[in-house]
C-alpha cells in the first residue's frame, strides 16, 4: 500500500506575524517558512505505518510556489521516498487544495491519505474534510491514535472530541487528519539530510492535473488583533479590591 502525505509550507510557528500595510495579507518577506506542524506528524505517522511493514512508499505532496520544494526536501529528509510538488499560484484556499489532492489521488492510488488537521498559517481546517467528500472515501478526523488492519483492509482511529475521543472503524482507502498528540515527529539526521538530495521531487503543472483553480471565497481584508493595554503593578490586596470594586465594577 501506497500513502500519501499533504504537506504545507507555512510561516514558522515561532515568527512574530506582521500584517502587510495595505491589509491585504500576512507579510512574508524575509519570513522563515517551515513545514506546517501538523502535517510533520501526518508524515511522521506514515513513516511508523512504512516502518511497520504495512506500507510500500511515502509519498510526500505539496502545492504552492516553487519554495514548496524545500518543504518537500524536509520530509524527504525526514523519510518520504517521493515528492509531488504541484506549481499553483497564490492564494490556494481549501477547496482548490483538495481538488488537486482529488487529481493526485486519481493519478498515484495511494491507500490513505494523511492530512494535517489543519495548517497553522489560515487555520482552516478545511482540507481533509473537503478531499474525503470529493472522492467519497471515509475519513478519521482529528486522529490521536490510528492502527492499519491489514487482512480486513480497515483503520481503526481514535478521535478527539468535546469531552472525550471517539473510536472508528474505516474501510481503506480512507482520509486522515492529524491531532497534535497522535506522534512526535522526528527530526531529519545529518544522513538522512544528504540522502534527500538524491530523492525525487516531480514538479507538475494545474494543466497535467487537469484542474482549474477557481475560487467563491475572496480576503475582503487581514488585521491584526487589537494591542492590549500595558498591566500595572498594585502594591497591596487592599489597591486591588478597590480596583475590581470602583474600575472593573466586577466585585
Ligand atoms: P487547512 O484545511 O488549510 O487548515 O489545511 C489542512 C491540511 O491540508 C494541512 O495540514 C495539509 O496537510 C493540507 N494542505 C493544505 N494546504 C496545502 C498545500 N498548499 N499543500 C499541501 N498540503 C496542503
Amino acid at each position: 500500500m501506497k500513502i500519501m502525505v499533504a504537506i504545507k509550507r507555512v510561516v514558522d510557528y515561532a515568527v512574530k506575524i506582521r500584517i502587510k500595510s495595505d491589509k491585504s495579507g500576512v507579510d512574508t518577506t524575509n519570513v522563515k517558512m517551515s513545514m506546517n506542524p501538523f502535517c510533520e506528524i501526518a508524515l511522521e505517522e506514515a513513516l511508523r505505518i512504512k516502518e511497520a511493514g504495512l506500507a510500500s512508499e511515502v509519498v510526500a505532496v505539496s502545492m504552492g510556489p516553487t519554495q514548496c520544494v524545500d518543504t518537500l526536501r524536509t520530509g524527504l529528509a525526514m523519510g518520504a521516498d517521493r515528492g509531488i510538488h504541484v506549481d499553483a499560484p497564490s492564494p490556494l484556499y481549501p477547496l482548490m487544495v483538495a481538488k488537486l489532492l482529488k487529481a493526485l489521488v486519481h493519478l498515484e492510488k495511494p491507500g490513505l491519505l494523511i492530512l494535517g488537521k489543519q495548517a497553522i498559517d489560515d487555520d482552516c481546517n478545511q482540507t481533509g474534510q473537503m478531499v474525503a467528500a470529493l472522492l467519497n472515501w471515509p475519513q478519521g478526523t482529528f486522529a490521536s491514535k490510528l492502527v492499519l488492519d491489514k487482512e480486513k483492509n480497515s483503520a481503526t482511529v481514535d478521535r478527539e472530541v468535546d469531552g472525550g475521543l471517539e473510536t472508528l472503524s474505516l474501510d481503506l482507502p480512507a482520509v486522515i487528519t492529524t491531532d497534535l498528540r497522535l506522534n512526535q515527529p522526528r527530526y531529519a539526521t545529518l544522513p538522512n539530510i544528504m540522502k534527500a538530495k538524491s530523492k525525487p521531487i516531480k514538479k507538475m503543472s494545474l494543466a497535467e492535473l487537469n484542474v482549474e483553480l477557481r475560487s467563491d471565497l475572496e480576503v475582503v481584508q487581514v488585521t491584526a488583533p487589537p494591542v492590549r493595554k500595558a498591566g500595572v503593578i498594585l502594591s497591596s490586596v487592599d489597591e486591588l479590591v478597590d480596583k475590581l470594586k470602583n474600575e472593573a465594577h466586577v466585585i
